[in-house]
């Protein structure tokens, strides 16, 4: 019988197929740069080859882990030599772009900055945004359901999906490419993949929802006093700036004060000094009013001093430099454990000031810095320690998640399960959710 990889080379050409040193000269993922170990990456340009390909594994038992950007955070695309690595890279192409529908068609491959950059061209807004943009692509931010900096305006990724093809194990293709807001003609089957990690099905082409291109975009830093101050900053935001708020992220100052001068590299517009900081973002279609509508409000919490100090971004490199403050995320993700949590907003301090005692207490070197999505009630947690040992990780998951129960917290936000939570699950989940 033919070996398999002899069959996936009479699919998509040898070209199209890395082994030996040419998978190991590939990175295993963003975050470790470690080598690529797989029996081999293989790279299909079409829907119809990912098809032929997953039959002809179904039928010889070969397991298959699909790659997009490798970007995740949660050893979602782990291979060993036994495992072929499907590889999205050559499905990149933006096939359509609808701009009365407001729609955009594109392979599983495309880069999320791609997307973007295609929707602004056409004058429309692909409003999905984080800081792996260059390197994500939309069939894994699909697969994980990505959030982002724009959640609190514009929901995950899901909100944006309105038509999936997938091709099963077995190469079955579901052909679910709806392009309408409304349709309820049976089962929306495509929510059934979106999140699920590349476990049900490999996504291959997705139409994606674009919205109108903002005309306006604000962006302020400001500082509080304390964490009281920062609920009352997001219930005043959202209460005077509506729709118009897009982002609403927090940095405790152990984030804060790492990444700016003099511990930093980069230049905080406002003191240094304070316990917290968030930024403060809208967009909309009425410059005048809305940029009217932001400063005044910013005056207001500065009047009512919910605001400490604070200051309005006036040019774009402006609202780029405060954003650099919060994308400034390498040395808290390459060099840390990291965690992506949900609870109640109101909590989120006090949980961080739980887990900063507890994991104190066992770990002398340990700095916890903490970030986030505010506004979405998800906070990222990372802890620096010199121990990077997988008994280090246990102890200080066990201080994360366990610290997580009183609230009904999520293990995961945004970034999704991989194999790194799968013994966390029964934290969020029920045995019958987990059954
Ligand atoms: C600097 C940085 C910032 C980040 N910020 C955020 C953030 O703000 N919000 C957020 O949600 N995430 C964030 N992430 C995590 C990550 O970027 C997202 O999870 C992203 O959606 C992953 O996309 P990817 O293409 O890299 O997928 P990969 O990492 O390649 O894959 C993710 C999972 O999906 C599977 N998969 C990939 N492609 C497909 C496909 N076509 N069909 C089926 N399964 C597939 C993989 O097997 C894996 O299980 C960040 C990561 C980094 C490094």
């Amino acid at each position: 019988m033919q070996g398999i990889l002899e069959t996936i080379e009479q699919i998509i050409g040898q070209s199209n197929i890395l082994t030996g040193d040419a998978c190991a000269a590939r990175r295993s993922d963003w975050e470790t740069h470690q080598p690529c170990h797989a029996r081999a990456i293989i790279c299909p340009t079409t829907t119809d080859q990912v098809a032929q390909i997953m039959r002809a594994c179904h039928q010889h038992g070969q397991t298959i882990v699909p790659y997009g950007g490798l970007t995740n955070l949660v050893r979602g695309c782990v291979t060993t030599e036994t495992n072929i690595a499907l590889s999205f890279e050559k499905m990149n192409q933006i096939e359509a772009v609808d701009i009365v529908g407001h729609t955009m068609t594109v392979q599983a491959g495309v880069t999320l900055l791609n997307a973007q950059q295609r929707a602004r061209q056409e004058g429309l807004f692909f409003p999905m945004d984080i800081g792996a943009r260059d390197n994500c692509m939309v069939g894994g931010n699909v697969s994980t359901n990505a959030g982002g900096t724009k959640v609190i305006r514009h929901g995950m990724i899901r909100d944006s999906v309105l038509g999936l093809e997938v091709v099963l194990a077995d190469g079955t293709v579901i052909d679910s490419m709806n392009y309408f807001l409304k349709n309820n003609s049976g089962f929306d089957l495509k929510q059934m993949f979106i999140g699920s990690e590349g476990v049900l099905g490999l996504i291959t082409r997705i139409v994606f929802r674009l919205d109108v291109l903002p005309s306006s975009h604000n962006v302020a830093l400001v500082a509080c006093n304390d964490y009281e101050q920062v609920v009352k900053v997001l219930v005043n935001a959202r209460q005077r700036l509506g729709n118009g708020l897009c982002g609403f992220e927090v940095m405790w100052d152990n984030f804060f004060h790492e990444v700016v001068k003099p511990l930093g590299k980069l230049s905080s517009p406002i003191a240094p000094e304070y316990p917290f900081y968030v930024i403060i973002e809208t967009m909309g279609t009425q410059p005048v009013a809305d940029n009217e509508a932001f400063e005044s409000t910013l005056i207001e919490m500065m009047e009512s001093q919910i605001v400490a100090d604070g200051v309005v971004a006036k040019s774009d490199s402006e609202r780029d430099a405060i954003w650099a403050i919060r994308h400034e995320v390498e040395w808290v993700v390459r060099d840390a454990f990291v965690f992506d949590v949900s609870l109640p907003i109101a909590s989120a301090n006090e949980y961080v000031q739980a887990i900063t005692t507890r994991i104190a207490a066992d770990i002398a070197d340990a700095r916890v810095a903490a970030f986030g999505h505010l506004g979405d009630n998800n906070i990222h947690v990372s802890v620096l320690t010199e121990d990077r040992s997988e008994a280090r990780r246990e102890l200080i998951e066990r201080h994360i998640y366990e610290a997580l129960r009183p609230y009904r917290g999520a293990i995961s936000a945004e970034h999704g399960i991989g194999l790194e939570k799968r013994d966390w699950l029964q934290v969020s989940r029920t045995d019958a959710e987990i059954e």
